[in-house]
């Protein structure tokens, strides 16, 4: 029989590469052929941008440790980068390529020892822990979220990041790739939910969170709000970091760019000039002179000044938060007290 070498190269896909090359040995393929074919084989079972095992090689020798060592105890760990989208958004796409190879880097350092790694796609890697002592996993697992979390400089730009991590374990929670996959992946997805950046292990009394949730993005929700949602760094200039689509038609403006230019970017461009003092001290001396204010809650009521100079009052929600990559930020939430629906509802 003779085959084409074309046929030969579909079929290592689906095959073990030194069995095809064995055969295609015994088919009477040359030398040179075999090693082509071997290294191919081997470039299909790796991720070119990470240098890691890809999806195919991390199944494949997890299959094969499962096989040889069935009752040793191992930990099959997702990692998940956190909202990676906004990496790429606000630092450019090649940035985030650059973030997920010193990821790649910082999980190979903490775990190629004991591990089988492998680049899930995207910003998804796993790791494969062998016999696994769990405490000392854990240390490992706290471990590499603080170094994450330290800001790294990439090219010229400092960038924190985060992973949510969902961990099952061998042989309790699952007896096969799929299975421990499955269980790992609900882990995560419960992290992910309960505000990311943590870990967590899978145990069938979790109480798993509605994957629907997921299916809103920041846009979209603040699209929905019933009123306009910003936020705004709290040092300096006041700096407007997100502005919500609402927020926008409140001020009677066209798009974003038109809305940062009227405002000045700014929170203080967005308050009326003879109320700025006022409503500066009334959320300053909530947030950080009222000590039974935990929850860093303040509220104030001032006047605005849209694109088309009509003056509306507005009811102001703010709440302080620390950003993993601006520090101390104000999330508000801005209800016009002029519309007509909560007027009506009022009266
Ligand atoms: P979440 O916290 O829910 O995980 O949100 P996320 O933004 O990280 O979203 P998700 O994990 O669902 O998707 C990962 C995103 O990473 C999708 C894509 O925009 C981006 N991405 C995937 N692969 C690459 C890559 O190779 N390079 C870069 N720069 N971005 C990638
Ligand atoms: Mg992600």
């Amino acid at each position: 029989m003779s085959l084409k070498k074309t046929d030969a190269l579909e079929e290592y896909i689906v095959e073990d590469c030194k069995e095809v090359s064995r055969k295609f040995y015994r088919e009477g393929f040359v030398m040179e052929e075999l090693k082509t074919i071997e290294e191919l084989a081997k470039l299909s079972e790796e991720d070119f941008m990470t240098g890691l095992l890809n999806r195919r090689g991390g199944l494949r020798r997890i299959d094969e440790y499962i096989k040889d060592n069935p009752d040793s105890k191992c930990a099959f760990i997702i990692f998940d980068g956190d909202n990676f989208k906004k990496i790429n958004d606000t630092f450019g796409h090649q940035c985030g390529d650059s973030v997920i190879i010193s990821s790649a880097q910082e999980i190979r350092r903490q775990f190629s020892k004991k591990g089988i790694i492998f680049r899930l796609g995207g910003d998804e890697f796993v790791v494969f822990y062998k016999d696994v002592n769990l405490d000392r996993l854990k240390e490992k697992l706290n471990e590499f979220q603080a170094i994450c979390n330290k800001a790294s400089v990439i090219g010229s730009k400092k960038v924190a990041f985060t992973f949510s991590i969902g961990v099952s374990i061998y042989p309790d929670n699952g007896k096969n790739f799929d299975e421990l996959m499955k269980h790992a992946d609900d882990a995560l997805y419960k992290a992910k939910y309960d505000g990311r950046a943590r870990y967590y292990f899978y145990s069938d009394k979790m109480i798993l969170p509605n994957r629907e949730q997921f299916m809103f993005d920041l846009d979209e929700f603040s699209r929905g709000l019933p009123g306009g949602f910003f936020v705004y760094e709290a040092s300096g200039d006041e700096r407007l970091l997100y502005v919500g689509d609402s927020l926008i038609k409140m001020y009677n403006c066209h798009n974003i760019d038109e809305f940062r230019e009227h405002v000045g970017n700014s929170f203080r461009g967005m308050v009326h000039p003879d109320d700025l003092e006022r409503a500066e001290k009334e959320i300053y001396e909530q947030q950080f002179n009222t000590p039974q204010n935990v929850n860093r809650m303040d509220y104030v009521r001032y006047r605005i000044v849209c694109k088309n100079g009509e003056v509306k009052t507005v009811d102001d929600y703010g709440h302080l938060v620390h950003d993993i990559n601006y520090g101390m930020v104000y999330y508000v939430f801005l209800l016009d007290l002029e519309d007509h629906i909560f007027k009506e509802t009022r009266a």
